[in-house]
């Protein structure tokens, strides 16, 4: 049986060019960075040309990369590190945040931001959200479930907006936006100053390289507390010997997802619309959520009535892999968080499928998995 793969918003397959850079740092390359011999100094220089990579790719300046085990980690940085630093001052991130975001946020005290039934943030409730004593905002560029494309830039010039007003009132308390891009990197842009954030999370298992690698972009000046003491790599911001295939394999994947983002968007999204087409003429009653303004990769679909647990391991027999909610809640027997947070009651909740195309999925495939999902759905 052939396995068509539609889960790639979970772990995408690594690119050949990326385990070929991984694979001295697993043998003749073992050295820790930080030890003074000349061998060990070849691989702190390697270190830095990573560094230099990601920055170079992202608009930003070596300093301002911060690696780390994956976006769960830079997720949780960037929230308890402010929230460490300013213990007092108020947080502000997405109703439909990945769990990462949401639930370090919500320990630190954070208000929850609504968002609109087509999967946008609520902008107007930002607005009103925001005051005198919020220090961090944090919003994802493309959300896992829904695949719909967050407003950052223009959170972004509210956030300018605000300095400035602080600037001319007097209140020293600072103000910072990050963005979760993990869904991100395949799709869009991820220059950090087209972008207008002060700290991005990126992980490496969703841009076809290694899973447990990623970075936190963050914007020099921006009062972050290390949430590990010790060694005081990385700047003192994330102490521990850097795990340099990791960090190779992710600076590779970056670039080569960066560079060619335009094309696959192209080749993703038509295939995409594809499957929405053809799931909406089986099963007319489907209900594609997130709205109009989504990611090229991502399509949520609601079948009312049906259970989306049985449509999954029916699908699987056939070979067909996709995903109830995202893999990481999928644990859990709570329904998902985010479709909750659009109104969608359990119920529907529990008849929600995602299925996430990748840079090899093909026509075929589509066409098969139509086939699978017409027999399922037929009883
Ligand atoms: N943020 C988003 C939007 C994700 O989709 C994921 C992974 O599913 C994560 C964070 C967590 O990433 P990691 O598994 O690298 O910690």
């Amino acid at each position: 049986m052939k396995i068509i793969y539609l889960d790639y918003a979970a772990a995408t397959p690594m690119r050949d060019e990326v385990l070929e850079t991984m694979k001295p740092y697993f043998s003749e390359k073992f050295y820790n960075p930080s030890a003074t011999y000349l061998a060990a100094r070849d691989v702190r220089q390697d270190l830095a040309g990573y560094r230099g990579k990601c920055a170079e790719v992202l608009g930003a300046k070596p300093a301002e990369i911060i690696f780390t085990s994956g976006a769960t980690e830079a997720n949780n940085l960037a929230i308890r590190g402010i929230y460490q630093r300013f213990p007092e001052a108020k947080i502000l991130v997405g109703a439909i945040e990945h769990s990462s975001v949401i639930e370090p946020a919500v320990a630190a005290g954070a208000n929850t931001i609504p968002v609109l039934p087509n999967g946008q943030l609520d902008l107007a409730r930002l607005e009103t959200m925001l005051d005198d004593q919020t220090v961090l905002i944090s919003v994802m560029l493309i959300n896992n479930e829904l695949g719909s494309i967050q407003p950052v830039s223009e959170i972004a010039h509210l956030v300018a907006r605000v300095r400035a007003d602080r600037l001319k009132s007097g209140n020293k308390l600072p103000l910072y936006l990050h963005t979760d891009a993990a869904q991100a990197g395949n799709y869009m842009d991820l220059h950090t100053s087209r972008l207008g954030v002060d700290m991005m999370s990126i992980n490496g298992g969703k841009i076809y390289g290694p899973k447990g690698a990623g970075l936190l972009f963050v914007k020099a000046g921006t009062q972050l507390s290390p949430l590990f003491l010790g060694g005081g790599q990385e700047f003192g911001v994330r102490s521990g010997t850097e795990n340099l295939a990791s960090i190779a394999g992710l600076a590779k994947a970056l670039e080569l997802a960066q560079t060619d983002h335009s094309v696959q968007t192209k080749q993703v999204r038509q295939l995409r619309e594809k499957l929405e087409k053809g799931i909406s003429d089986i099963w007319p009653e489907a209900v594609i959520n997130g709205g109009k303004n989504r990611a090229a990769h991502l399509l949520s679909v609601t079948f009312p009535g049906q259970d989306n647990e049985t449509l999954m391991m029916r699908l699987d027999e056939l070979g067909v892999q996709c995903a109830v909610g995202s893999a990481c809640s999928a644990s859990s027997d709570e329904p998902s968080h985010t479709l909750k947070a659009l109104g969608l009651s359990d119920d529907l909740a529990r008849a929600t499928l995602r299925f996430s195309l990748g840079k090899n999925t093909t026509q075929d495939e589509i066409e098969t998995a139509l086939r699978s999902i017409k027999q399922v759905l037929a009883g």
